[in-house]
């Protein structure tokens, strides 16, 4: 197994609050690659600047540190962790292609689901580069599944019930999620446990390796965040922003 940095034990528990001098930092100087840049700045609705979460977030993402961000609902956590996320898959991509996906992201929701599988393919289309997103869901019948997954995904987005009965449909070995697995993003991380998902991460958690970052995102602080935290993370760095009311 591998070894964490040693310096990410010094900064246990620490609170970072976003500054006044942080205002005008621009996605170049959070170290955001070119590629991700110009596709956002071809999207629809162009985006320019980032936004508070984003602006303390995605240095930290890239740098490989576990987060837990806490900001209120519009405030564009979605982006915070794909951009640094995607930016991540470039780098795993074009050395050692896994055999299983490299990064999951877990949502509450099949419709949640959809709404980030689209973003992602949104931003991927727009990079012009070869990574490849499902999305997985209850309703799909295992064939469907294993089609989806025989695709060799960078990237699977999908609930915690269907990752474990994946697991459990032996779709998805535990031994490849050991092997592959870089980045686990929980995204409407306090929704999880009241929409009753302990049990499925649990029976992901048991596999995820030491090294594998683990992104935890949510609206609101709760008792139920908490405990996810003790669950999948080690040492996050935890982002509040000042606006966000318990
Ligand atoms: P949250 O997950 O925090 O509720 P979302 O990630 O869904 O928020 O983002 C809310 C909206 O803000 C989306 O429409 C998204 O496209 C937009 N958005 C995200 N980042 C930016 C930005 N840097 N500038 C302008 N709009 C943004
Ligand atoms: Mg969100």
């Amino acid at each position: 197994t591998e070894e964490k940095p040693a310096q990410e034990t010094e900064h246990k528990g620490e609170e970072a609050e976003e500054e006044e001098e942080e205002e005008e930092l621009t996605f170049e100087q959070l170290g955001l690659d070119p590629r991700l840049i110009r596709a956002l700045n071809k999207k629809d609705i162009s985006i320019t600047k980032p936004t508070p979460i984003q602006r303390v977030a995605i240095p930290l993402i890239l740098e490989g540190k576990d987060v837990v961000a806490r900001a209120k609902t519009g405030s564009g956590k979605t982006l915070a962790y794909l951009l640094p996320l995607v930016q991540k898959l470039f780098a795993i991509s074009g050395s050692n292609r896994k055999l299983a996906p490299s990064a999951f992201i877990l949502v509450p929701s099949g419709e949640l689901c959809q709404q980030v599988h689209k973003e992602f393919s949104s931003l991927i289309d727009s990079c012009k580069v070869q990574l490849k997103a499902v999305q997985l869901t209850t309703k799909m019948p295992d064939p469907d599944l294993r089609t989806a997954l025989a695709g060799l995904p960078d990237i699977v987005v999908s609930t915690p019930a269907c990752v474990a009965k994946c697991l459990s449909a032996g779709v998805l070995q535990s031994s490849s999620i050991n092997d592959s697995l870089e980045i686990l993003v929980l995204d409407e991380a306090d929704l999880l446990l009241s929409f009753g998902y302990e049990n499925d991460l649990k029976a992901l958690t048991a596999f995820l390796p030491r090294r594998c970052q683990c992104l935890l995102m949510s609206a609101t602080s709760s008792a139920d965040v908490d405990k996810l935290k003790k669950l999948i993370l080690h040492n996050p760095y935890i982002l509040t922003l000042p606006e966000v009311e318990g």
